[in-house]
């Protein structure tokens, strides 16, 4: 078990001004794995002053090749500690080894590569008649965590900032805190110089409220959900922050008529299943035609049985426990008001057996789910998948609409211009057609109350720059 009594602020590890701790539990065995700073507003205070005078020093100062330099430099230092950031995501989270190797520890490394590349090639400068458009970096930037994919949302938030030219007060999610120490260690092995990154832990209503608040921070990046977004959004207007959400999701994967359904169904189901289903833009809604319900139950069974439950550990689980014990009473609470309205349970609904330490649920399946029922409507976040039957193509466009999400989404069809016309008319950040390949260049975000915003690649790194125009 390790204790972390210190915050990483100014490039030192500081002591935080209150002495409480969090205690950071293995989501599957339900054990103490670690400790963290309980920290207060005033440490908040001591980071925000670090990132402004980095920002209006040193770090304000450097070119677009110098930051990509030590955006590489910490990418590498990330690399170095993949297997330690896998382990320990595995087990704050709970997701099974394999996919936590290379989700959770190797898209943050290639996330933040990236963006050593993208700030060479941002266009910084342009003429428009008689002036000279400059970008510049926003300034301090406030970044606020959640826990399900950890270090992957840190970092998309840090290697843009970074890039652009700002300096970051970071709050990690306390749920699963541990990897954020990692970064921590990173950038202090680099030598990154003081008051760039600044990380302060502790709770939301506390840390991530006086980040949201702060004076000399002029940007917060928050990831999470919708509730706390809303608070986030509603204390940064004191102060007139530029603000970016990435907040929940309901996503449907519209299978049409025609579509190839074994590879539709099976892809959609793993899509629905990554990470326990607590994955913000997880196909949750299968939206299929009546017709071929009871034969696309019959392939998300056999997809679902084929997927091991186990200890995220063992290489050989393909699902592991979901996050806490709160988070297993929310989505078990949701399981039960399936039931109650209505909802056929084809497979799961209940807890796996053998299994008794870790917070476990079955991969859960419901048919004949209607959208105005509670499991069609509200984020889950866990292994629960709803299948939709529709009767018409017009149909299942407005089932896939019919959210106040707009994150995600999946079209199958045989005939791919009919899938990309469908894909249109569907109002998320990203839809996948024919199982397209995941790419972490692309802008990811959300329509309506899914967030404001994009992260990743070019579109991410735009988040952080500020428009000056010099008329001559
Ligand atoms: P959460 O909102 O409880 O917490 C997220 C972060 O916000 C944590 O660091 C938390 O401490 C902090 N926080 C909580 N209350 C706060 C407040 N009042 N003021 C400021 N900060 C506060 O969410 P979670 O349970 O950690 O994560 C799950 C949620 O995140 C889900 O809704 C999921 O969809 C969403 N999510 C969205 C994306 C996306 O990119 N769209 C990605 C991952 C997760």
């Amino acid at each position: 078990m390790t204790t972390h009594q210190q915050l990483y602020i100014d490039g030192t590890w500081q002591t935080p001004s209150v002495p409480g701790l969090i205690d950071v539990l293995s989501a599957s065995t339900e054990e103490v794995i670690g400790r963290i700073p309980e920290a207060a507003a005033e440490d908040v205070d001591r980071a925000a002053e670090a990132a402004r005078r980095a920002f209006d020093g040193a770090w304000g100062e450097t070119t677009a090749e110098e930051r990509a330099q030590w955006i590489e430099k910490l990418a590498a230092a990330l690399k170095d500690r993949m297997k330690a950031i896998a382990k320990t995501i595995a087990e704050e989270v709970g997701t099974p080894i394999v996919m936590a190797t290379s989700i959770q520890a190797g898209l943050p490394v290639m996330v933040t590569s990236s963006y050593a590349g993208l700030i060479r090639e941002a266009k910084l400068e342009e003429e428009i008649g008689n002036s000279l458009i400059v970008r510049e970096p926003v300034g301090v930037v406030g970044a606020i965590t959640p826990w399900n994919y950890p270090l992957h949302q840190i970092m998309a938030k840090v290697a843009p900032a970074l890039a652009a030219g700002c300096t970051v007060v970071l709050k990690p999610s306390e749920v699963a805190p541990l990897n954020a120490f990692l970064l921590a260690e990173a950038a202090e092995s680099i030598g990154l110089p003081p008051g760039v990154l600044n990380i302060v832990t502790g709770t939301g209503p506390v840390v991530g409220e006086a980040i949201a608040k702060h004076p000399l921070i002029d940007m917060v990046s928050f990831t999470g959900s919708l509730r706390a977004g809303k608070r986030v959004m509603a204390l940064a207007a004191e102060t007139i922050k530029r603000v970016t959400l990435e907040l929940g999701g309901k996503s449907a994967n519209v299978i049409l008529d025609d579509a190839p359904l074994d590879k539709a169904v099976s892809a959609g189901v793993k899509n629905a299943m990554l990470n326990s289903g607590q994955t913000c833009s997880a196909w949750t809604r299968m939206v299929v035609p009546r017709a071929r319900q009871e034969e696309a139950l019959e392939i998300a069974k056999a997809t679902l049985a084929a997927l091991k439950v186990g200890d995220p550990l063992d290489p050989s689980s393909k699902l592991g426990p979901l996050v806490s014990a709160a988070q297993r009473e929310r989505v078990e609470s949701f399981i039960d008001a399936g039931k109650k309205e209505g909802a056929r349970v084809v497979a799961g609904g209940g807890r796996p057996t053998g299994l008794d330490r870790g917070y476990f649920v079955q991969a859960t399946l419901f048919a004949d789910v209607q959208s105005k029922m509670t499991i069609a409507q509200e984020e889950i976040f866990g292994p629960v998948l709803s299948v939709l039957p529709y009767d018409t193509e017009a149909e299942a466009i407005a089932i896939a609409n019919d959210s106040i999400y707009g994150l995600a989404g999946g079209v199958w069809s045989a005939d791919p211009s009919r899938a990309m016309r469908v894909a249109r008319k569907i109002r998320t950040g990203q839809v996948d057609i024919n199982g397209g390949r995941y790419n972490a260049m692309a802008p990811f975000g959300g329509y309506k109350q899914s967030g404001t915003g994009r992260e990743l690649g070019r579109y991410g790194l735009e988040e952080y720059l500020q428009v000056k125009s010099l008329a001559r």
